[in-house]
């Protein structure tokens, strides 16, 4: 008898070697009462990967530990070794080679070594894409965003968009939903708190603990585009969990490691967005690390992005480092192909891009 340690699944060895599911433990049916698809995933996952683990593989574990690179999944927290993942900068050209480890559980990719705050910081360039608000595409994005959030919110709290840039989504949310406080939180060196749309937003610049400190309870709790540049996106997420009224709601987007557009482009694939993209998750990693952060009833679903689409397209003809504009006929050409080709995206059922949501429930 074999327990999956982060899905509590029961699995039988057999005699050559894999594994056969049995069922749910014990403590998930308690703990869980009924099962979403989700749940089936998770247990098609793992059963698929355990099913790939041949007893040749499980000797080449024992191999000396120098030899292997190991390290904890930020997602289902399994060990996960083997051989990485190099991916070059093809959006802004940087010389540094990401090194990604991906988890034999639930396929998220993360960054091993695990880059520190300083050496991040470093990966940003002065023009990095979301740090402007301008253009077209942008507004759309946020309106589409905006619509998504006023279906969300809940009576009581403040609503908080973690990673906000320069607030310009928030203010622009702020005109849309009147009634509603709106906090943004962007990592910085220095402590900085501005006022914004007349008392509606309060953007705090500075650290995780710098917002803590005078964050009210939240209603909704928003990422957009922000979980997959974390180095730690467990603790973060637990913190902010944390400062969820009952009822409250944690949201966002980001890329899925499990997608037809990564086994399609590799490499090239947009989600890596190297080496700023930290942990990529893949759809059951993440409802698994929601979970492991305090948070129930996840959930995952197929979103409309044909911008990570163009940025991918226009990786093909590159060989190592690049650049891509993100203006211009070009980038216009790429966005509008990537806009034909999103319905096959969503109807694989492996989404290069996920909205996730997740709830705090009264303890
Ligand atoms: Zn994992």
């Amino acid at each position: 008898m074999h327990m999956c340690p982060s899905f509590e699944a029961l699995c039988c060895l057999r005699d050559d070697g894999s594994y056969i599911f049995l069922g749910f433990s014990l403590s998930a049916v308690l703990k869980k009462k009924r099962f979403n698809a989700v749940d089936v995933g998770h247990i098609l996952i793992f059963v698929h990967k355990m099913t790939r683990m041949s007893p040749n593989t499980q000797t080449a574990a024992k191999t000396p530990r120098d030899q292997i690179i190991q390290s904890s999944c930020p997602a289902c927290g399994a060990m996960v070794g083997g051989e990485t993942i190099e991916v070059h900068d093809h959006e802004y050209g940087l010389s540094h080679i990401a090194k990604y480890l991906e988890c034999g559980v639930c396929s998220t990719l993360f960054q091993e070594p695990m880059p520190t705050l300083a050496e991040l910081s470093a990966f940003y360039p002065s023009d990095y894409h979301s740090m402007t608000h301008a253009g077209l595409l942008n507004k759309i994005r946020n309106d589409v965003r905006i619509r998504r959030l006023s279906k969300l919110v809940i009576d009581e709290g403040v609503i908080l968009d973690y990673g906000c840039g320069d607030g310009a989504f928030m203010v622009q949310a702020a005109q849309r939903l009147p009634q509603r406080h709106f906090w943004g939180f962007e990592i910085a060196d220095r402590t900085e708190t501005t006022i914004l749309a007349e008392g509606k937003v309060t953007l705090v610049k500075g650290s995780l603990r710098d917002l803590l400190a005078i964050l009210p309870s939240c209603g909704l709790i928003t990422l957009n585009h922000v979980i997959e540049h974390l180095p730690d996106p467990l603790s973060v997420v637990t913190a902010l969990a944390d400062r969820l009224l009952p009822g409250g709601i944690f949201e966002g987007q980001t890329p899925a490691s499990d997608s037809l557009e990564r086994s399609v482009f590799g490499r090239k694939w947009s989600g890596y967005h190297a080496p700023r993209h930290t942990v990529i998750f893949s759809r059951a990693g993440l409802c698994c690390m929601l979970e492991r952060s305090g948070l129930s009833m996840p959930s995952v679903l197929g979103a409309f992005n044909p911008a990570a689409l163009a940025v991918s397209l226009g990786s093909v003809p590159r060989n190592g480092v690049g650049r891509i504009r993100r203006s211009g006929l070009k980038w216009f050409v790429l966005v509008a192909l990537a806009g034909g080709l999103a319905p096959i995206d969503l109807w694989s059922r492996r989404p290069g891009i996920i909205n996730f949501i997740a709830f705090k429930l009264p303890s």
